[in-house]
């Protein structure tokens, strides 16, 4: 099974993608992370990827669909894979298909994560990530706290705040996704197979979405 989750960034994308992997048992491929995990190792890609990433723009496509390309090649996704975060622009859906259309495959369910824009700057700015590149996990300190301040309840690394996770750097990461991905929920409504949530402080947060998609999968 092929998932895209579809969102602006603080919408919850990564815990939802972390709760279906897990419930779904189909690896999550986040290009944030890769390209995070590159930063810390100072790699030429993490070079080129952190000038875009710390101005809230998007790293360019062909290098973009590159990685996703040498990834989806993998054995562990063989059988299915949570893309988080990518595609994020038409020209990278339009690639994921030719690219997946090569092995008889294609897109499943597409997630469409929204939250009102007041709650993501917010939201952004109480979120703290696991520095354990393993682990990942995603917090909040306000909504979703760990149980012991600053560290990570899975594995017990401590948590630390995205250096792209500023008010600043949010307003144009928002203003990104406006242009270039949000033209993505046309495209997959066309497609017929897109699934929108609405994650909010005022309805359901990320965790009870992750559950209600997974029942909704499973056919309960
Ligand atoms: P968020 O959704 O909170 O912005 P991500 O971890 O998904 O967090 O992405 C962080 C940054 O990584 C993005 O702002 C962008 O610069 C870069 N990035 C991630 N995925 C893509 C992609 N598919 N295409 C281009 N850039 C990407
Ligand atoms: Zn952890």
């Amino acid at each position: 099974m092929i998932i895209i989750m579809l969102g602006a960034p603080g919408t919850g994308k990564g815990t939802v993608a972390g709760i279906l992997s897990e419930k779904l048992g189909i690896p999550q491929v986040s290009t944030g992370d890769i390209f995070r995990k590159n930063i810390k190792e100072e790699t030429e890609l993490g070079k080129i990827a952190e000038e875009y990433i710390s101005k809230g723009k998007l790293v360019p496509d062909n290098i973009t669909i590159e990685i996703v390309k040498d990834r989806l090649n993998e054995k562990d996704v063989e059988n299915g894979v949570i893309l988080d975060g990518f595609p994020r622009t038409l020209g990278q859906a339009e690639e994921l298909e030719k690219i997946l259309i090569k092995d008889n495959k294609k897109v499943d369910m597409v997630i469409n994560l929204t939250t009102p824009e007041e709650e993501i700057i917010e939201r952004v700015s109480n979120r703290r990530v696991c520095s354990n590149q393993d682990c990942k996990a995603v917090y909040n300190v306000v909504l979703n706290p760990p149980k012991e301040e600053g560290i990570c309840d899975k594995c017990g690394s401590h948590l630390v705040k995205r250096e792209d996770d500023n008010p600043e750097t949010t307003k144009k990461r928002i203003q990104t996704y406006l242009d270039l991905t949000d033209p993505l929920i046309e495209y997959y409504t066309n497609k017929g197979n897109l699934f929108t949530e609405v994650v909010s402080k005022n309805t359901k947060l990320g965790k009870q979405v992750a559950e209600d998609i997974v029942s909704k999968i499973k056919g309960e």
